[in-house]
């Protein structure tokens, strides 16, 4: 089994926890470099970025993961995990940092005020079957994905149809969506896969 690393500084680490371990992957905590060097892949659970951002930064986890990034760690982001992945970010605090292992502008808390959170159901590039449900909570959505980027999903109507929600630089995956929360287990099934053939 893969031995996949949840980023547990702050946000919804379990429901990543769940979903992994029934991918078949064992799932562990991660905090501190040492732990982020035993892994095959790690995942940036939802939650808020600027707060793990500050975290990465005081346990000085910020440039050691930044490298690891850099060197084909592979990784999955939901939510606040996808701006922690970006190179660019707006409307975040100015001390705000990122990882920089996908070549993306994300747009913080895009939906604004009045569809802030809400659900659709979406096609999943590469994901077969019924459209995926995705659940969205004060997401980001990806203003510019740059040449190497592969766009996996877009938000299928409403006012902010057309955007991007989904995706993948290499081995690195980034969703606006939580697919922890749905028990639609086929994001975490694709992020085990690539961990598996990374290996
Ligand atoms: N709005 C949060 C942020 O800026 C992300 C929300 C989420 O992860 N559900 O980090």
């Amino acid at each position: 089994r893969p031995k996949i690393g949840v980023l547990a500084l702050q946000g919804d680490v379990r429901e990543h926890f769940s979903a992994l371990d029934a991918c078949g992957a064992d799932a562990v905590g991660v905090r501190r470099v040492s732990e982020l060097r035993s892994i095959d892949g790690l995942v940036i659970p939802g939650g808020e970025s600027t707060t793990i951002s500050r975290l990465l930064t005081v346990f000085e986890v910020l440039e050691p993961l930044r490298e690891l990034l850099g060197d084909g760690l592979p990784a999955f982001g939901s939510c606040a995990g996808m701006i922690m992945l970006a190179s660019e970010v707006l409307d975040t605090r100015p001390d705000a940092q990122h990882l920089d292992a996908i070549d993306m502008t994300v747009r913080r808390n895009a939906f604004g005020r009045q569809v802030d959170s809400f659900e659709t159901d979406l096609e999943f590039a590469g994901i077969d079957g019924e459209k995926m449900r995705a659940v969205f909570i004060r997401a980001p959505w990806v203003e510019r994905a740059g040449d190497a980027v592969d766009v996996l999903a877009t938000v299928p109507n409403g006012p902010a149809a057309g955007r991007i929600v989904a995706v993948r630089q290499g081995a690195v995956v980034a969703t606006s969506f939580h697919p922890e929360v749905t028990g639609d287990l086929r994001v975490h099934d694709l992020f085990v896969d690539i961990v598996r053939k990374a290996r």
